[in-house]
């Protein structure tokens, strides 16, 4: 098959970057199961943009500088925050719906924004997002979208201009038919999210296996910043394999984090108290539950003025209730979980990684917007603007990417003996969880390479050739990335942000004040 530009990813980047990208150029867009199941879908609380008439980039950028802890790279968070508004503009033309109180959009608040500036819909913001891109994509015919069609790895040639190595494609599984498809391309963008199947508990669906980010460096693009892994400090006790979100912006409107015998324990910890930023609330909390022995704290909603939860968290509401909890009447039981990659494949300003014709957005890319620690709501903005910039640049290079056709690539071999994925997967969640978590020391640290390198040793099996392929390669692609974590994250010996060491307790920016940059 031949196309001009390949997407692997059906998410806010994926469909955003297709849209853009298909006004010079031909699109085939690959997605791994149902179109619409990305992290994107489970998005809540929404999407932060400075539209407010007190508001403006300038503050948005202090904000999210300040989250960053020092390693935020200026230029690509006044990007952000500067075209984050046009790009909303832009969302809502594409037919976003966002919610609106008495004519104009309604903004809510949540840890670490200065301002009311986070756009939603509802509880069900990203939802809403993903319903109206994938209309916009439907509607477009330059764009042609495949389901159950999964990036297995990609395809590199020299490049006879250069004589450097080059991405020229991927090949994919066609996981429904279970045959091995070699895609020629100019250039393809990598726009597959995070990886939170990392890790025992998270919030992140079955789809974030970190597979962009093993692709790349695989093929040679270098990643940077895998040791901040962002835990969300509330989500639904109990947590089981996805961790039902409760939104920040729930804390946003009144909500307080209580042990489970009433102590607001915030308020000793930060001035901002229970809205105090994610990284001190999830290791606030982690040190209550290791110190009660507590299996949860609560979110008490008491304060919230009468039929505000039900009528602005509906979503969150229905949750509860299934689950035969009274809110507000009764607090709500929540836990901490893995719930965002700040690091990925390194990018420049315009999406473009080290590997030449490979393109990079969303979640699965470390454009330096995020730092050390993610500012709430920032993603699904920086998702927009860096695909909206990665796709530009591309129209202005995709001639000067000839494709080079090449032998086929050969089609991959699937292991028929070795360890059954499930087998492996639990393991390794296990060593995730309990040695490279919320806190790290460099013997936890020590000990989870040695267990995940002894796992990486065995090749994991394959009952078959089409789903059972596919979870075959995402647990290889898992325990790759669960290495490169553990990698950066004892390459930084001090504490910052969302990494936080009992090793090397203190920040120390005369040695670490940049980017853990890897390259194979
Ligand atoms: C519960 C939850 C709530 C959140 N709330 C917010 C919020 O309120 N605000 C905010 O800004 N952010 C939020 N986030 C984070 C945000 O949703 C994500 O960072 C963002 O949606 C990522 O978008 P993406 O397009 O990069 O990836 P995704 O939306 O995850 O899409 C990835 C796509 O790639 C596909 N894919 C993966 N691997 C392959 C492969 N090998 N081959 C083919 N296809 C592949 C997947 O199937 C999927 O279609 C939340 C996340 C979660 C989980």
């Amino acid at each position: 098959m031949q196309t001009d530009v390949l997407v692997a990813g059906s998410g806010i980047a994926g469909l955003t970057f297709a849209l853009k990208a298909a006004e010079g150029a031909e699109v085939l867009l690959l997605t791994k199961k149902g179109r619409v199941e990305s992290n994107t879908n489970y998005a809540q609380g929404g999407v932060a943009a400075a539209v407010a008439p007190d508001d403006s980039p300038e503050l948005h950028l202090r904000d999210t500088l300040l989250a960053g802890a020092g390693l935020c790279h200026t230029r690509a968070v006044e990007e952000l925050a500067r075209e984050g508004p046009e790009r909303v503009r832009e969302l809502v033309e594409w037919g976003v719906r966002f919610s609106r109180e008495r004519g104009r959009l309604a903004l809510g608040r949540e840890a670490g924004h200065s301002r009311r500036r986070i756009l939603h819909a509802a509880d069900l913001t990203g939802h809403e997002i993903e319903r109206a891109l994938l209309e916009a994509v439907a509607d477009d015919p330059r764009i042609r979208v495949l389901e159950d069609h999964f990036v297995w790895e990609l395809r590199t040639g020299l490049d006879p201009r250069s004589w450097r190595s080059r991405c020229t494609g991927a090949v994919a599984l066609d996981v429904e038919g279970g045959r091995f498809l070699s895609i020629e391309a100019r250039a393809v963008l990598l726009a597959t999210g995070g990886s939170g199947r990392l890790y025992r508990h998270t919030t992140n669906p079955a789809i974030a296996t970190g597979d962009g980010v093993a692709l790349g460096y695989e093929s040679g693009a270098a990643v940077a910043n895998l040791e901040f892994v962002q835990f969300h400090p509330t989500a639904l006790y109990p947590a089981g394999s996805q961790a039902f979100l409760v939104s920040e912006a729930v804390r946003g409107e009144g909500g307080v984090l209580r042990t489970v015998d009433g102590r607001a324990f915030l308020e000793d910890v930060h001035p901002a108290g229970s809205l105090a930023p994610r990284d001190v609330v999830a290791r606030a909390i982690d040190l209550e539950l290791r110190r009660s022995g507590a299996a949860h704290v609560v979110l008490d909603l008491s304060a919230l003025p009468e039929g505000r939860f039900g009528e602005r968290f509906p979503t969150i509401a229905r949750a509860c209730a299934d689950r035969g909890l009274d809110v507000p009447a009764e607090p709500i039981p929540v836990v901490p979980a893995a719930h965002y990659q700040c690091g990925g494949l390194l990018t420049d300003w315009d999406g473009r990684t080290s590997l030449r014709g490979l393109y990079a957005a969303g979640e699965v890319a470390c454009t330096g917007v995020h730092g050390a620690n993610r500012l709430a709501s920032n993603s699904l903005l920086e998702a927009v603007v860096y695909a909206h910039r990665a796709a530009r640049r591309l129209l202005q290079e995709v001639q000067d990417l000839a494709p080079i056709s090449g032998r086929d690539a050969e089609e991959p071999a699937l292991a028929r003996d070795g360890v059954d994925p499930v087998e492996v997967e639990d393991r390794l969640r296990e060593v995730m969880w309990s040695r490279v978590g919320i806190v790290r020391s460099d013997e936890r640290l020590e000990a989870a390479r040695a267990e995940l390198g002894e796992l990486a040793d065995r090749p994991v099996r394959s009952d078959g050739t089409g789903a059972a392929a596919m979870r075959a390669r995402e647990t290889g692609f898992l325990s790759r990335v669960a290495a490169l974590v553990v990698r950066c994250a004892l390459r930084r010996r001090e504490s910052r942000g969302l990494h936080y060491t009992e090793s090397h307790p203190h920040r120390d920016s005369e040695r670490y004040l940049r980017d853990t940059v890897l390259a194979a």
